[in-house]
Order: structure tokens, then C-alpha cells, then sequence
């Protein structure tokens, strides 16, 4: 097959050539002897080429690199233009070309390479916790005790933490990306593509430093001041204000294709600041191993949620997909699937008809499933699905022929380690007899959301959901947050530890996987706030008993 190579910079700019009059053509090398990061097999004047990319330095000295943006408002000639359309559907690979099957745009980092301190040094206030740090340590070093919660006995009081709660690595590393690239390119502006976790004091640090965000949560377009923008068309729009120059970190979640798309063509540089986390781009690469195997993705998450979005983006890349709010959408999906012609299209069309990919043809696509999760669902339930449409697999094909209907990967579920291990260890401190319960973090942060949801079916109303200890309004009153879709979290304020209540009071506090140890001591120091200072142990005390726990 004939070559062509095509170059581009690490801003996804593509070289061209400039003519007296200013009119861009293209520039390409035929048949180079180089043929690396192929791209795709391409017609391309009527013949069909394999298309190689070279990035910025490998043997290129022609033309400039233009943004897409640019080139395609400006002048250029008809052969850039056609060259410019086969492109385009290819463009957001550009990027990646580079990583193989078993790479990761952003690895968790090892001990050694962790940096910590870039963050945790900067906001003392809300990442550093000398209880957390000393219960950490107990759960590394002693193996007897290390998945029991730990009591924290500070006399009037007493603390349940469970032996795993807070930090992910996934979080962890990308506020380490965020604070390094604040710390590195002082002179950039530097843009989150929105949130870059679900923790409003994290954000709030970060953008204090000057990190500004194009978009919220809800993908709603956002102005300099944190204002959002009616029009997308407005200049005002950070959107719109963007140039190659500046840099563009991605978070945690992960980002839809349209919004990368956008980035590229205006040659903002991606994958350097990508924080996208591994067990989220996990999902991603299960999505295109069985979807090149015939296999419709069904995905098992919050439409409204980035994450979601940003896997039901990268799924339609591949093929035909929908998303599954839970186990009762899985069963009117269920009854799509047994349904036969017209009225099969009917029900898909009444209960299905903006959660799927374009295209999506449910007499075909229905046929071969796999079930992917949002990471930081609640075990059970996801559970709940997946055997509910294996089973109905089985029901049509067959045992014998699951496999061929019905894809799975070894472990079952797509949730990550980090919210399995919070919720796992959150169950075994329900035991405990116990007063309140305070889960931490962010009011739109799923997985804090799904151990809210195992202490409430335990507590009832003593289970609070709060984001900091500023909920805490006082001894017996407390502001709760009722988890919402659209992020906009209502509160509910609520009874807390009543004065005549016997002594110790005992709490169980947890913290989501986006919620800093620092928020977590906050809240504790603000309930010990509330006790007479005679009736409490010092914290040196607390910390010498975490030492002695065996
Ligand atoms: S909760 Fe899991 S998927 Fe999400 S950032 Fe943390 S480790 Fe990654």
C-alpha cells in the first residue's frame, strides 16, 4: 500500500505551506521510509493511501504548523481543504498515536515518583491531617489490624474511621498534574477543562492560584469570573478566549471527544496534561476490545456525569452504545431486547431515545452486550445488572452460547479498587454501635454519594452527607446534603448530637475518594469544639493510641 505522512507539533498543528499571497496548501511526504504512528487507511485523490503522522522534529523542516481552527477560516487551496475533510473524523487520535495497547495516557505513579508535597505543602489547611497520616501508616505497617476501622477515643467523643477511606490514587495524581503545572509554567495560563475532582475546597485552592475553568460540571460554558455564558458564541466564554499558547489540563473523569476536538483544533497540546485516570481509561480499553469483537456497549453510570459522558463519547468511537441509569432502565431494556420489529423500535424509541449512540438500530445492535460501569457505582447494584442481562442472554441463546451474546470481563465489574476497597471497609465499621455517621465530600461526587448510601440504609436520618466541617452549623444541628442529578445538591438541616445524649458520643466518619485527609480532621476538631475542654483527651494522645493499636 502507498504512504503518506502527514506532520503535525505536540499542539496538534498541522504543517502547511504558505504561498506570496498568504493562501495555505498542503504539505505531505509520499511514500516516506519512516512509517511511524500509523493513522488509517485513506482515500486520497482517488487512491487509497495508509496514512503515517510525524510529530514536530522528525525530519520536517517545511511549511508552518497552523492550527486547525486557523486553517480552516483561512485562505487555502482546494487540495488542503479535501485533505483537511478525511482528516477531520481522524483527528482526535492525533494525540495518541504514540501510546500502544498497554500504555496509559497517565500511569499511577510509584512511591518514588510520587509529589505529594506539591499539593499537600501548598494548602496545608485542607490536605494535610495528622490523625489521617498516623492511621494510614497503622493500616501499612501492622497487617492484624490493617482492614479494621480504627476508634479514635478522644474522651466525650469517639471517632469510627473506617481502615480505608479518602484519596485515590487516581485523585491523588491528578492534583499532583494540576499543582506541578501550576508550579512549572508560571507564565502560561493555565485552564482546567472543568472540576478537576469533585471536591469544591480542591478547586476553590486551585483556582485561587489562578487556574481558571472553561466549563462546569454540567458542561455549561463558563466566563472569566466563574459566570456562565448564555451563548457559546459570547467572546466573554474562556471557551473562546483560548489560543495554542495555554494549557488545558483534562481531569480525573476523563473528557468527552467533542471537547478534546475542540481543544485540538485549537491547538492546545493534550496528552501532557491529560490527567485522565488509568482505572477510568481501564473501561476505555475493555470498551474497544469487545466492541472490535461485534459487542454493543452498554454502559452502567449518571448520564449527567463526566465520567459517563466522557466513556459513552469514547464507546461510540467504536460502535453502538447506550447508557443504563439502573437495574429498571436494565429491564425496560430487557423487554426491548425480547420484543420483536415494530414494537421493538417503539418501546427503544419511548424509553431509550437520547441515550444512545447515532445510529443505534435495535433490531441489530441489540443482539451482542457488554455491560461496562461509571467507576464509582455501588457494587450491588452494578452487580444486580450484570446478571440481570446475562441472564436474559442465557434465557435467548442459551447457556452454551453466552459467550457469544454476552461479553464479560474476568472480574465482572468495571468499578475501580480504590471506591471497592472505601465501600468494603465503610461495611465493616457498620457494626460498630454507634451515634451519627458523617460521610465527607463533595456534594457531586458519586462515589461519596454510594457510601452515603450504605450508611443511610444502616443509620437513616443519623447518616449525614456533608462536604466539609462548615455543615457542622452546631452541637445539635447539622446541614445535610440531598444528593442531586443536576449537581445542585439541596440541603436539609438536621438534628445532631443531642445535648443530654449519653457520653461517649459515636461517631463513624468517612471520606469520598476525592476528599482531602485535611477536611476529614476539620470536621473532627470542630465536633471536639463543641465539648467542654475538661471532658476531651489532648490530640498528642489520640496520636500516641493510634501508635499502640495492635
Ligand atoms: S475513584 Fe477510581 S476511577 Fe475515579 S479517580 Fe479514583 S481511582 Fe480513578
Amino acid at each position: 500500500m502507498p504512504t503518506i505522512t502527514i506532520s503535525f507539533d505536540s499542539n496538534n498543528r498541522l504543517n502547511v505551506l504558505k504561498d506570496e499571497a498568504n493562501c495555505y496548501d498542503y504539505f505531505v511526504i509520499y511514500d516516506s521510509e519512516s512509517k511511524k504512528n500509523f493513522l488509517s487507511t485513506l482515500i486520497w485523490e482517488g487512491k487509497k493511501y495508509d496514512f503515517y503522522i510525524n510529530y514536530e522534529g522528525e525530519n520536517v523542516q517545511k511549511g508552518e504548523y497552523v492550527t486547525w481552527e486557523k486553517l480552516r477560516a483561512g485562505k487555502k487551496s482546494q487540495a488542503l481543504t479535501t485533505l483537511m475533510d478525511i482528516l477531520e473524523p481522524h483527528l482526535i487520535n492525533i494525540s495518541y498515536l504514540k501510546f500502544n495497547e498497554r500504555d496509559y495516557i497517565y500511569r499511577f505513579r510509584n512511591k518514588k515518583e510520587r509529589n505529594t508535597q506539591i499539593y499537600s505543602d501548598n494548602a496545608v489547611d485542607i490536605y494535610q491531617s495528622k490523625l489521617c497520616t498516623a492511621i494510614k501508616l497503622i493500616r501499612r505497617t501492622k497487617e492484624k489490624i490493617s482492614n479494621n476501622p480504627i476508634t479514635l477515643n478522644f474522651g466525650a467523643v469517639e471517632y469510627i474511621l473506617p481502615s480505608h477511606f479518602g484519596f485515590c490514587l487516581g485523585v491523588q495524581n491528578a492534583i499532583e498534574r494540576a499543582y506541578e503545572t501550576i508550579a512549572n509554567y508560571p507564565k502560561k495560563t493555565i485552564y482546567m477543562l472543568s472540576e478537576l475532582i469533585h471536591n469544591p475546597f480542591v478547586n476553590n485552592d486551585l483556582n485561587k492560584r489562578g487556574l481558571k475553568y472553561l466549563q462546569t460540571d454540567q458542561g455549561q460554558w463558563l466566563n472569566m469570573d466563574g459566570e456562565h455564558i448564555m451563548e457559546n458564541s459570547d467572546p466573554s466564554a474562556l471557551w473562546n478566549q483560548i489560543n495554542a499558547d495555554d494549557i488545558v489540563i483534562i481531569p480525573a473523569f476523563g473528557a468527552t471527544h467533542e471537547d478534546k476536538l475542540r481543544l485540538i483544533k485549537k491547538g492546545i497540546a493534550l496528552k501532557d496534561f491529560d490527567a485522565t485516570c488509568m482505572l477510568v481509561e481501564k473501561v476505555w480499553k475493555a470498551i474497544k476490545e469487545h466492541s472490535e469483537k461485534g459487542f454493543t456497549t452498554l454502559i452502567h453510570g449518571k448520564y449527567y456525569h463526566e465520567e459517563t459522558k466522557a466513556t459513552f463519547s469514547n464507546a461510540c468511537n467504536y460502535g453502538p452504545a447506550l447508557i443504563l441509569a439502573d437495574l429498571d432502565e436494565a429491564k425496560l431494556l430487557g423487554k426491548v431486547i425480547l420484543a420483536n420489529g415494530k414494537e421493538k423500535r417503539q418501546l427503544f424509541e419511548k424509553y431509550f431515545s437520547k441515550r444512545h449512540s447515532n445510529g443505534f438500530n435495535p433490531d441489530t445492535d441489540l443482539e451482542k452486550i457488554a455491560v461496562v460501569n461509571q467507576t464509582t457505582l455501588l457494587r450491588n447494584l452494578t452487580i444486580e445488572i450484570i446478571n440481570y442481562l446475562r441472564d436474559l442472554i442465557i434465557q435467548r441463546f442459551g447457556e452454551a452460547n453466552k459467550e457469544d451474546y454476552f461479553w464479560e470481563n474476568e472480574k465482572g465489574d468495571t468499578l475501580c479498587y480504590a471506591t471497592q476497597v472505601n465501600q468494603d471497609a465503610l461495611r465493616k465499621s457498620l457494626d460498630e454501635n454507634l451515634d451519627h455517621a458523617l460521610v465527607i465530600g463533595g456534594k457531586n461526587s458519586s462515589n461519596t454519594y454510594q457510601l452515603y448510601q450504605i450508611c443511610q440504609k444502616r443509620f437513616g436520618d443519623q447518616a449525614h452527607y456533608i462536604q466539609s466541617e462548615a455543615n457542622i452549623t452546631s452541637m445539635d444541628s447539622i446541614t445535610h446534603y440531598i444528593y442531586s442529578k443536576s449537581g445542585s445538591a439541596n440541603e436539609e438541616t438536621r438534628s445532631f448530637i443531642e445535648l443530654t445524649s449519653k457520653k461517649p458520643v459515636r461517631i463513624l466518619i468517612t471520606g469520598g475518594a476525592s476528599c482531602p485527609d485535611g477536611i476529614i480532621q476539620q470536621a473532627i476538631s470542630k465536633i471536639n469544639g463543641f465539648f467542654p475542654n475538661e471532658e476531651l483527651r489532648s490530640m498528642e494522645n489520640v496520636l500516641e493510641d493510634i501508635k499502640t493499636f495492635d
